[in-house]
Order: structure tokens, then C-alpha cells, then sequence
């Protein structure tokens, strides 16, 4: 018997025990079931294989066929076709974009890295071309779109040699860039207007300047100084993310279970019972079926709290098209954390929904091994800052994902359906950004932090 085991059975004696001598009350009928469910040695079974068929590991060719099928029909009504052609007017699906790729990327302090600046800026936006022009091509079929993704894939892969920065704020860049490129490129694997060569060399590429740093994040968060939950559930995710974009891209099992093993077991804050510290609580005003959990940054601040939404929903999904439920782990954790944060942050008619909370107290570094103690944080509620409602994309993918694809109805998205219908056009008028975050394209980094577009891809 293994000491598991034996602790499992001494809790149930102890319980029994005191079941039998303070509560006989409540044991009327003379049974109790105190049946505790066997924790098996090796609780994760992890696949050797995984579905590399999709266009790219974040878009099935479902979403594709779906937003093709509206455009045929082209009622302006229809929110997929509306997005459709807010999407074919975003700045980063032009064709006549022009890359601008550098030899070395700073994204954080450029202090002793051989540059005298951060210089991340044109990497994102071309990687947001990349990515738009090769689904502006899987959609249209027009191959100027995938001759200008192309060209911008090429130059990067041909002249970038390094990511880096004099502290860790380039592994931001290395996730959320790295989920694009690979994505972006995937799309374009099968067009044969792509040398095989140039492919190829691509492929190299994100294997050599991109995924040594996503691995090294995932494994070791923490670096040499600090805790493993140091760093926020975001940078993780992004990681996590370009590591499932990289395995799709070049089809190797070992680097999605890489991500996989983190998000279940991992020591950083990109593990489920990490990201998510504590269990799910009903709703006290009775709205949502999917229960409420907050996130380790619901108690930080509203605009980081959403985008562990934005790119949560993103890595879930490029999960699922893989074959493996980060959706549905941990009996729909996620959708909890999803709801907690629309109930705070979504203002469907120009106005939040609620004052109150449920709050469980948070330590963010307090007592961890972090050599600088000067960081630390005891949150006792949700925040209301400024952040507070940020629009971000990713709601229509919970929303549909959840009450459609799960079928477990809209009363289990009560909350993530009202911010999904606030990101939507409705009769021809852009309500909010059409669900693609679009309108937050400006000087701000963290407008590239997620792909977005998900009303014209996930909508059902
Ligand atoms: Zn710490």
C-alpha cells in the first residue's frame, strides 16, 4: 500500500469518526458514502501522437469552411461575414506591407545586449501580417495574400538571428510572437508557391531562434533568482502557446507534450491550479451555471487579468484542434476563470455589472525563494483600476466553445457571452471591435499580445 493510499484511508477513518460522534443528526438513514476516488500514481497519461492535420495548430479548416460559407451568403446581418469585412479592411492584411526584420530583437532592457534600444516593435507587426495575410489567403484564396505573408516569413527567417534582452521581458516576446510566426507559416505550408526550401529554413528558424527560449521558459520560469510563480500566468501562456505552434508547424509530439505536461503538473504559473489558485465558487447572484474562479492576477490589475483570458482561450484552442481538452480540465476550469473575469470586466450597455465579488486572499511572493523581496503582494480583492473592461478578443471562442461545441448551453457562459456580444457588430454597426481587438493596434505592445479575429473564426 503505498503512503497515499494510507493517508486517503486515515482521513476517511478520521472523518467517520467524527461524522459518528458530533453529526448523527444527518445520518438518519444510516449510510453515508465517503467514497474518495483513488489518486492513481500517474495521473497524467500523455499521448506520443497528436492531430497535426489542421491548417495551423489555432484554425481548423471548419473555421475556414464557416467563414467561407458566409461569405457566399453575405448578409451583412451575419457576424461572421461583418467581421469578415471589418478583417479584409485591418491595417496588417494588406498586401502591401513591407517587412522589417532585424538581426537581433530587444524586447526589455537593452542595456549590455549590442543594441541600443528595444526594438520589438516591427517584429510584431509583421508577425501580425504574417499571420493575417496567410488566413486572408486560406479564406479568399487569392495568393497575392500568401506571396506577401510569404515575403515577410522570409526576410525574418533570413536575417534574424537572436531574441534578447538584458532582462527576461524578451520571453514576452518569444511567446506571443513565436505563437503567431508559427501559426502564420503553418497556414502556408501547403501552398506551393512557398519553395520547399525557404520552408524548410523556416522551420529551422523558429526551432533555433524561437523554441530553445519558449523550452527553457516553460521548464524553468523562475531563472536563477526568482520563485516559479514569479512571472504572471501570461508569459507562460504565450510560451505554452508558441511551443503548440511550433509543434504543429514541424509535427513533433514531444514539443506539445512539453506544454502539455506544464499546464497540467508544471511548478509555474501557466499550470492550471496555478494560473486558477483556487476552486470554483457558485455565483452568489445565480446568473452563470459555469461557476466563478479568480485568476492569480484577478488581484493584480483588470488589463493583465483579461489578457490571461485572451491568450488562454487562444493556447486552449490550439490544444483542442491537437486532440488534448485544456477547455474542459479540471471539470471546466477554465470557463470558471473566464466567467469571474466577464462578470468584472464586461459592460454590456455602457455599464459593469456587479460591485461585489467573491475573493479568496492571494500571496504573490510572499515567503517564496525570490532573492529580491521588495515585490511581493498580498491581494484581498478584485481590483478596480483603470485596466477594469479592457476589450480584448477571445470571448466569441469561449462563448462557442463552451455553450456549442461542449453544448453546455448559454446559461453556463452567462457572463462570457454578455463580453462576446459587446465585441460584436449588430444589424451592420460595429458595437465594439468585431471581436478581432483590431482597434487596439497602436504604439502599445501589448495590442500583439493575442491574435484575436475570433467572431469570424469561431462563431457558430
Ligand atoms: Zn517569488
Amino acid at each position: 500500500m503505498t503512503m497515499k493510499k494510507i493517508i486517503l484511508l486515515l482521513t476517511v477513518a478520521a472523518f467517520t469518526l467524527q461524522l459518528s460522534t458530533a453529526c448523527t443528526d444527518y445520518l438518519e438513514d444510516g449510510t453515508v458514502d465517503l467514497t474518495i476516488p483513488e489518486v492513481p500514481e500517474e495521473p497524467f497519461d500523455y499521448p506520443t501522437e497528436y492531430n497535426f492535420n489542421n491548417p495551423c495548430a489555432l484554425i481548423a479548416q471548419a473555421d475556414i469552411d464557416r467563414v467561407k460559407a458566409a461569405i457566399a451568403t453575405a448578409d451583412a446581418n451575419d457576424p461572421v461575414y461583418a467581421s469578415w469585412l471589418h478583417f479584409c479592411k485591418s491595417k496588417f492584411a494588406q498586401p502591401t506591407h513591407q517587412p522589417r526584420p532585424s538581426k537581433i530583437v530587444v524586447r526589455g532592457d537593452a542595456t549590455g545586449t549590442g543594441v541600443d534600444k528595444e526594438n520589438g516593435g516591427p517584429c510584431m507587426e509583421d508577425a501580425a501580417a504574417a499571420f493575417q495575410l496567410a488566413l486572408r489567403y486560406r479564406i479568399s484564396g487569392d495568393e497575392q495574400y500568401a506571396t506577401a505573408s510569404m515575403n515577410i516569413l522570409n526576410a525574418w527567417a533570413r536575417t534574424c538571428e537572436k531574441i534578447t534582452a538584458n532582462d527576461r521581458n524578451f520571453y514576452l516576446l518569444t511567446g506571443f510572437q513565436g505563437y503567431t510566426f508559427s501559426n502564420a507559416a503553418n497556414m502556408l505550408m501547403d501552398w506551393s508557391g512557398w519553395a520547399d526550401t525557404d520552408k524548410n529554413d523556416f522551420k529551422e528558424w523558429m526551432l533555433k531562434v524561437w523554441y530553445p527560449h519558449n523550452r527553457t521558459f516553460t521548464l524553468n520560469p523562475g531563472g536563477t533568482n526568482d520563485c516559479a510563480l514569479h512571472c504572471w500566468p501570461n508569459w507562460q501562456l504565450a510560451n505554452m502557446a508558441s511551443l503548440l505552434g511550433i509543434g504543429h508547424l514541424v509535427k513533433d509530439p514531444e514539443i506539445i507534450t512539453l506544454a502539455y505536461k506544464n499546464f497540467r503538473e508544471g511548478e509555474g504559473s501557466g499550470a492550471i491550479n496555478n494560473m486558477i489558485p483556487y476552486a470554483p465558487v457558485e455565483d452568489p447572484d445565480k446568473l452563470t451555471t459555469g461557476m466563478l474562479a479568480q485568476s492569480m492576477e484577478s488581484g493584480r490589475d483588470q488589463g493583465h487579468a483579461t489578457l490571461v483570458i485572451s491568450i488562454c482561450a487562444e493556447m486552449c484552442q490550439m490544444a483542442w484542434n491537437l486532440g488534448i481538452d485544456f477547455w474542459g480540465a479540471e471539470n471546466n476550469k477554465i470557463l470558471a476563470m473566464c466567467e469571474y473575469t466577464a462578470k468584472w470586466n464586461a459592460k454590456p450597455n455602457g455599464t459593469y455589472l456587479t460591485t461585489t465579488m467573491p475573493f479568496f486572499e492571494y500571496k504573490y511572493c510572499i515567503d517564496c525563494i525570490c532573492k529580491n523581496k521588495s515585490h511581493g503582494a498580498i491581494h484581498t480583492a478584485v481590483t478596480n483600476d483603470e485596466g477594469r473592461g479592457t476589450i480584448r478578443p477571445g470571448w466569441d471562442l469561449i462563448y462557442n466553445h463552451y455553450a456549442k461545441v461542449k453544448g453546455l448551453g448559454d446559461q453556463a457562459c452567462y457572463y462570457s457571452k454578455l463580453f462576446a456580444e459587446q465585441l460584436r457588430y449588430t444589424n451592420g454597426t460595429l458595437t465594439g471591435d468585431g471581436g478581432a481587438g483590431d482597434s487596439r493596434y497602436g504604439g502599445n505592445s501589448s495590442a500583439y499580445d493575442q491574435i484575436g479575429w475570433g467572431t469570424m473564426l469561431y462563431t457558430r
